[in-house]
């Protein structure tokens, strides 16, 4: 079993577990799910953090291409100058109310 650190958004304790993932690689996004991929969660805000051997292992499953099980479409949205700035508020109040929620 791995030991992950604290998490290093929140602090909030990471603990192992088997997750559905989205990740990253070359500007592409590849979705691994059935929640099997072992990762750390952290319990405050759902980070997920990934050994480097797990990361490996995804990498290769992303380069061979053959092995893949289906291929979804995603839309993709382009907001606004002012939603921008919408959003970034919504977030901030989110953060707000979950750090109040904390402290109960
Ligand atoms: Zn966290």
């Amino acid at each position: 079993m791995h030991e992950y650190g604290d998490c290093s958004f929140c602090g909030g304790e990471v603990k192992e577990g088997k997750v559905e993932l989205d990740y990253r690689y070359q500007g592409k996004l590849f979705v691994f799910q059935n929640e099997n991929v072992p990762a750390g969660v952290c319990q405050q805000c759902g980070e997920k953090y990934l050994t480097a051997k797990i990361a490996k292992e995804i990498e290769h499953r992303i380069q061979t291409k053959e092995k893949r099980d289906m291929t979804i479409s995603v839309p993709v949205f382009y907001l606004k100058k002012s939603q921008h700035r919408l959003a970034a508020f919504c977030f901030l109040k989110k953060e707000k109310n979950e750090k109040l929620q904390f402290e109960k």
